[in-house]
């Protein structure tokens, strides 16, 4: 069968111990970057003869990836980093392989789309989002295809977008034409690498924060843009207010779930940290 293997977007210590191991099992590994992948069968100690599989040979390594599938062989298809088929090479394979009636197995690993989209903080309802990829490097097609994309995720949708370090402050300013200095955006830097960052801010703020130090304008980028529905994040602890509110009725002796309920209704604070907190004077 062909295995779409996920491989690290940075830290080595990403990639799977089943990942590691079909490496090691296959008898071949259809990569983007035969040199680049080499240091990986190596870290892992695989013998796998390599075959390239990148954007402009897409057809032949299908073709390749058939006739050993076909001899009986198992085949790893792995890109330079990341999940394969996700703004890189592989859809295709996949597609011609699935075409001729072979088993085809992912082995899920780094992605950083998800990586971004799982520290984003994203509480809008559905928690939808689309994955728009890499932009336009031509200014006006950049600002079109925003449009397009503005267009199709509405109030209810997050946008994810992949960007290169060289065009970070020309997508971030296009962005802010098109979404708006208000709208929301999370800039994820260098996922998993050790000078690993995101910030979430107003659009409005995003080229300031580029220009604010020349490090931020270093690495690989994911983008997040926030849905205007977003909601505002759950409350961790009390206010002062409210803080004082539950002394006062523990201290009156009402019981655990009076509290709650009056100072819920008194300062609007959320019942379930209400109700913990005079748990926890009352302890
Ligand atoms: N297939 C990969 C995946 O699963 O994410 C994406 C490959 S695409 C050619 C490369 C782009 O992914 C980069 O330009 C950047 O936008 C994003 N990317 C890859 N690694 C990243 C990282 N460590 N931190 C932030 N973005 C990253």
């Amino acid at each position: 069968m062909l295995y779409v293997v996920a491989t690290p977007i940075g830290n080595l210590e990403d990639l799977s111990p089943r990942a590691a191991r079909i490496l090691c099992e296959v008898a071949f590994v259809a990569a983007e970057d035969t040199r680049r992948t080499a240091t990986l069968l190596r870290h892992v100690g695989s013998n796998a003869a390599m075959l390239v599989a990148d954007e402009h040979h897409e057809q032949r390594a299908a073709q390749k990836i058939a006739q050993h599938l076909a001899a009986g062989n198992s085949v790893a298809l792995v890109s330079d980093a990341g999940t394969p088929a996700i703004s890189d090479p592989g859809g295709r394979i996949v597609a011609a392989i699935r075409a001729e009636g072979y088993r085809v197995v992912a082995v899920p690993g780094a992605c950083a789309a998800a990586a971004a989209l799982s520290i984003a903080g994203l509480t809008h309802a559905g928690g939808g989002w689309i994955f728009a990829g890499f932009l336009p490097t031509k200014t006006q097609e950049r600002l079109r295809v925003l449009a397009d994309w503005k267009a199709r995720a509405g109030d209810d949708l997050a946008l994810v977008f992949y960007e290169a370090p060289h065009r970070i402050d020309a997508a971030l300013a296009a962005l802010a034409e098109v979404f708006g200095a208000e709208r929301e955006i999370l800039i994820a830097r260098e996922l998993t690498k050790i000078f690993e960052q995101s910030v979430r801010l107003p659009l409005g703020e995003a080229v300031a924060w580029l220009n604010a130090d020349p490090n931020h304008a270093r690495g690989e980028f994911v983008l997040v843009v926030y849905p205007p529905a977003d909601q505002a994040p759950f409350a961790t602890k009390l206010d002062d207010n409210a803080e004082k509110v539950v002394h006062v009725l523990v201290d009156a002796g009402l019981p655990t779930k009076q509290v709650a309920q009056i100072a819920q209704q008194l300062t609007g604070a959320p019942r379930d940290l209400l109700y913990q907190r005079a748990l926890d004077l009352k302890a």
